[in-house]
C-alpha cells in the first residue's frame, strides 16, 4: 500500500507559493476594482450546490478553495464598500488600512499585554491618542480598541457599574438601572441584558432627541429605590436610524448633579468629531465618563474595529483586569506598559487598531477630516435633490450623514420591492426604516453616507429609480 505523506501546514512547497501569489492577486484585483460588484445573498442550499464539499481529509487545494470563494462565495456577500450601498451603516475601509490588516495578521501579535505586543500596541495607542485628542477629554483620558460598538458600550457599562457598586454596600444587593433614549441603538438593550440591568427610555424632546429637561423629569419621577439603583445614562451622538445627536451638554449637567456615569454612544456618528466645523454639534462630549466610536463605521477601517474611551482610564481597570497566576510575569522593564486587556472585555485580542494607525500615519489626519466631511456634504446635497423632485418628500434636514425621505404614495411593501429589485440588478442597496414623530410612525427610505467614492450621480440614479 502506498504510504500517504501527511502535509505540513507550514511547508513552503510549490502549492503554497502559488497560493500566496493567487491570494495577493485576488487582493490587488479586489482593491483596484473600486466600483466592484454589489453582490447578492443566496440560500445556504444554493451555495452548497455550487461549491460542493470543501472540507475533506486530504484538502481540496488552495487554488480550488480560492476559486470557490472568488467566483461564488464572495459574490454572495454584499460589498460593504460599494458606492451605491447606502443601507444600514456601510463601510469603506481605506486601501492602506486593508493592506495593513494583512500585515497585522502576518505579524502574529498577541494584543492583550504590552509584554507580548508592545510594538503593535504602540501603533494602536498612537491612533487612539489622536482620537482622544479630538474629544476634548482631560489628560487622564485614554481608550482601547474593541471588536465593535456593542463590546465598547458593554465594556463602558461594566466600568460604570463597578464605580456604582463601590459607592455603597447597599448597591451590591440591588439590580442596577440605566437610562437611555428612545433613539438609542438596539445594542444598548442587549447590553443591559448581559449586565442584568433594567432600562428606562426617555422620550424625545422638541429637537427629536434626548435633552436635559426630559432626562431630569424621568430621574425626578423615580422612586427612592429606583434612584438608588440608577448607575448610568447612555446618550447617543448620532442615532443609527437618523444621525441625531442628543443634547450632550445638558445631559452632562444632569448626570453631574446626580453623580451618575455619563456614557456617549458615538459608534456611528462619533467619528464626525474629527471635523473641526462639526465639533460644536458634540458640545458636552468632553464631560463624558466614556465614549464609544467605531472606526469600522466612519473611520475607514476594516471590520472589526470599535473603540472605547474613558475619561479616567484607571477607572476601567477595576472592572476589567483579569487575574490568573499564569498572568503575573511582567518582570522585564520593557514588559511594563499599557495592557489593553485591562480596559475591555477580551483577553486574547488582535491589535485591531493597527490598520487604522497605518492609514492615518500614511495619509495624515487632514485626509480623515475631509473623508468624513464628504459624507455630511453629500447628505446635504442629496436632501436638495429630494426637495427638487415632486414625487419625493424630505422627512427632515439630514443629521450628520443620514437622510430620511419618502416616495409619495408608497407603502412598506413598495419600498421593500424596490430594495430587492435594485439588489437583484446589482444596482444599489437602499433599505427602508421607520420614523416616529409625535407618536405617529411612518415608513421612510434612508440613506447613510460613509463612502467617499459615492458620487452625487449615484444618488441621482437611485432617486430616479423611485419615480
Ligand atoms: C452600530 C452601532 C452600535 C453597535 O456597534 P457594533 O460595532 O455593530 O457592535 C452601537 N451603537 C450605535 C449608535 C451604532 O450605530
Amino acid at each position: 500500500m502506498k504510504k500517504q505523506r501527511i502535509k505540513n501546514l507550514n511547508s513552503i512547497d510549490l502549492e503554497s507559493v502559488e497560493m500566496t501569489f493567487d491570494i495577493i492577486k485576488y487582493v490587488i484585483n479586489r482593491l483596484s476594482d473600486t466600483k466592484g460588484i454589489l453582490g447578492n445573498p443566496k440560500s445556504e442550499e444554493q451555495l452548497k450546490e455550487l461549491v460542493g464539499e470543501t472540507i475533506t481529509e486530504d484538502g481540496i487545494g488552495g487554488e480550488k478553495a480560492l476559486e470557490l470563494f472568488r467566483d461564488v462565495l464572495s459574490k454572495a456577500t454584499i460589498s460593504e464598500d460599494h458606492p451605491r450601498n447606502l443601507a444600514f451603516v456601510p463601510a469603506a475601509p481605506s486601501k492602506a488600512s486593508i493592506l495593513f490588516d494583512l500585515v497585522t495578521a502576518a505579524s502574529s501579535i498577541h494584543g492583550a499585554y504590552w509584554m507580548m505586543g508592545a510594538g503593535g500596541i504602540f501603533c494602536e495607542n498612537e491612533a487612539m491618542r489622536w482620537l482622544v485628542s479630538n474629544t476634548g477629554l482631560p489628560e487622564t483620558a485614554f481608550g482601547v480598541f474593541t471588536s465593535g460598538g456593542t463590546a465598547a458600550n458593554l465594556s463602558a457599562m461594566l466600568a460604570a457599574r463597578e464605580v456604582w457598586l463601590e459607592k455603597s454596600e447597599i448597591n451590591k444587593t440591588l439590580k442596577s438601572l440605566l437610562i437611555t433614549s428612545n433613539g438609542a441603538h438596539s445594542s444598548i438593550k442587549q447590553m443591559a441584558k448581559v449586565l442584568g440591568s433594567d432600562v428606562i427610555l426617555v422620550e424625545d424632546g422638541d429637537n427629536d432627541n434626548m435633552n436635559g429637561e426630559k432626562l431630569n423629569e424621568v430621574i425626578k419621577g423615580l422612586q427612592p429605590y429606583d434612584y438608588q439603583r440608577l448607575f448610568a445614562v447612555v446618550a447617543t451622538s448620532g442615532t443609527t436610524n437618523a444621525g441625531i445627536i442628543d443634547e450632550l451638554d445638558e445631559i452632562a449637567e444632569v448626570c453631574q448633579k446626580h453623580n451618575i456615569w455619563f456614557h456617549v454612544d458615538g459608534a456611528y456618528g462619533g467619528a464626525a468629531i474629527v471635523v473641526p466645523e462639526l465639533k460644536p454639534l458634540f458640545k458636552g462630549i468632553e464631560k463624558a465618563d466614556s465614549i464609544t466610536i467605531d472606526p469600522h463605521k466612519w473611520l475607514f477601517t476594516p471590520y472589526d474595529c470599535g473603540a472605547i474611551i474613558y475619561r479616567d482610564i484607571e477607572q476601567a481597570k477595576k472592572a476589567h483586569t483579569q487575574k490568573g497566576t499564569y498572568l503575573e510575569i511582567f518582570k522585564d522593564e520593557g514588559a511594563r506598559g499599557f495592557n489593553p486587556s485591562d480596559y475591555q472585555l477580551q483577553l486574547s485580542r488582535r491589535t485591531r487598531g493597527m490598520p487604522l494607525w497605518f492609514s492615518i500615519a500614511m495619509h495624515g489626519t487632514k485626509a480623515y477630516e475631509s473623508a468624513v466631511r464628504y459624507g455630511v456634504t453629500i447628505a446635504k446635497k442629496s436632501a436638495d435633490l429630494i426637495k427638487e423632485r415632486d414625487y419625493l418628500r424630505l422627512i427632515r434636514e439630514p443629521s450628520l450623514s443620514v437622510v430620511l425621505f419618502q416616495r409619495k404614495g408608497w407603502e412598506y411593501k413598495d419600498y421593500t420591492n424596490w430594495t430587492y429589485e435594485n439588489l437583484q440588478k446589482g444596482f444599489a442597496l437602499v433599505t427602508p426604516t421607520t420614523w416616529t414623530k409625535d407618536g405617529s410612525e411612518e415608513v421612510v427610505a434612508r440613506f447613510c453616507f460613509i463612502n467617499p467614492e459615492t458620487t452625487i450621480d449615484d444618488v441621482k440614479a437611485i432617486l430616479d429609480s423611485m419615480e
